[in-house]
């Protein structure tokens, strides 16, 4: 046992094989074998001599997340719960690309549980278990991937549970992982806020390629306040300043999540006051129509509005010129939608 080889750095690995007496080109194989090739341990890696990997078997070793539960939804969503090292567990989901076949989302949590509490999302109702370390991050890349070989991810979002700026240093070095050293383009990744305001500037500065999603919700402070307490302390002004100076590459533009609440964010009023708002940043709205929530502390005052007012809502930020998608809620049968989270496995076993 000894050094788990994922909690490295690319530099800590090199230093670590030098010591060893190995050349620094060994410590860029073993680098391809754990990320690219996603091996789990030296008895794979036969491009290094027999003799230097039961060195290594002795000194190092190459954790894993252990998969504790699996469940299929009908819409061919895949919602994976991982045991970490402390047994705290979270959840990764596999969403199917609807137009392209065997293409996938993969949507990462970043904490397992979440501090924020917004009022309709059952990670939150957890609060903070704990942030994860990038390798637990990007293990649930390399988990997934082994599970499904053959379908490839072409999309990462970090929309599963927690909130990934309130773990800012972690998903940055995760985020390096995932493209210097599996080869993912950061193009393809997205990170998602409640829109922590210092964590957006970090981001601008740090990883200013990554997609950016605010998880909007409503469209006055006021509302906002009541759903998500975080705006008490980062209010609609300030947040979508920071919008408004996040580096935008040509074509591309900032993803707000709404998620529409029967008859407290789901008014014309919104909608328009929604527009207004958005004037002067390139923006995508993404819908989502609330997924009513598989636990007793989420009160029943929450509920989806009507089709045909969620079509309204949307008319009118078409008719301002702004993209707006009703995102169909994918893996709502087995709690994989948007918000369903709160990895129940580790919850009954723990209480
Ligand atoms: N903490 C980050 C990342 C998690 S993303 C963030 O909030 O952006 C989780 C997304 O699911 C957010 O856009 C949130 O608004 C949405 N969500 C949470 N609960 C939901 C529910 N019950 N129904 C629909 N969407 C929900
Ligand atoms: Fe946390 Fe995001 Fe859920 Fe809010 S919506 S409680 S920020 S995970």
């Amino acid at each position: 046992m000894g050094n788990n080889f994922k909690k490295f750095t690319e530099e800590e690995l090199a230093v670590f094989i030098a010591r060893l007496g190995q050349k620094p080109y060994r410590a860029r194989q073993i680098i391809n074998w754990i990320y690219k090739k996603l091996a789990s341990s030296f008895d794979e890696m036969t491009d290094l001599p027999l003799e230097f990997r039961e060195e290594l078997d002795k000194t190092a070793f190459i954790s894993n997340l252990k998969l504790l539960q699996e469940q299929i939804s009908s819409d061919g969503t895949r919602k994976f719960l991982f045991q970490l090292e402390d047994s705290k567990s979270i959840e990764s989901v596999l969403i199917p690309n609807t137009r392209r076949k065997n293409k996938f989302t993969l949507c990462l949590s970043s904490q397992a549980g979440c501090a924020l509490g917004c009022v309709f999302c059952v990670t939150g109702k957890l609060g903070l278990i704990r942030n994860l370390k990038a390798y637990e991050i990007v293990d649930q890349v390399i988990a997934v991937s082994r599970i499904i070989s053959n379908p490839s991810i072409t999309n990462i979002v970090f929309m599963g549970m927690g909130e990934p700026l309130n773990n800012f240093n972690e998903v940055l070095e995760a985020l390096s992982r995932i493209t210097k050293l599996m080869g993912f383009s950061i193009k393809r990744i997205t990170v998602s806020t409640a829109g922590i305001i210092p964590g957006i500037y970090k981001l601008a500065e740090k990883a200013p390629d990554v997609n950016l999603a605010i998880s909007l919700n409503a469209a006055t402070d006021e509302t906002r306040s009541r759903i998500m307490p975080v705006n008490k302390k980062y209010p609609l002004k300030e947040l979508l300043k920071a919008c408004k100076e996040f580096p935008l590459a040509p074509r591309k533009y900032i993803t707000f999540e709404y998620v529409l609440l029967n008859g407290i964010n789901d008014l014309k009023d919104d909608a328009m006051r929604l527009v207004k708002l958005l004037r002067g940043i390139r923006s995508k709205v993404n819908l989502i129509p609330y997924n009513p929530a598989p636990v007793k502390e989420i009160p029943e005052l929450y509920r989806q509005p009507s089709g045909d007012k969620i079509l309204e809502f949307q008319n009118i930020l078409r008719k301002a010129g702004i993209t707006a998608i009703i995102r169909k809620s994918m893996g709502a049968d087995i709690s994989a939608a948007c918000g369903q989270l709160k990895a129940s496995y580790s919850i009954k076993n723990e209480q």
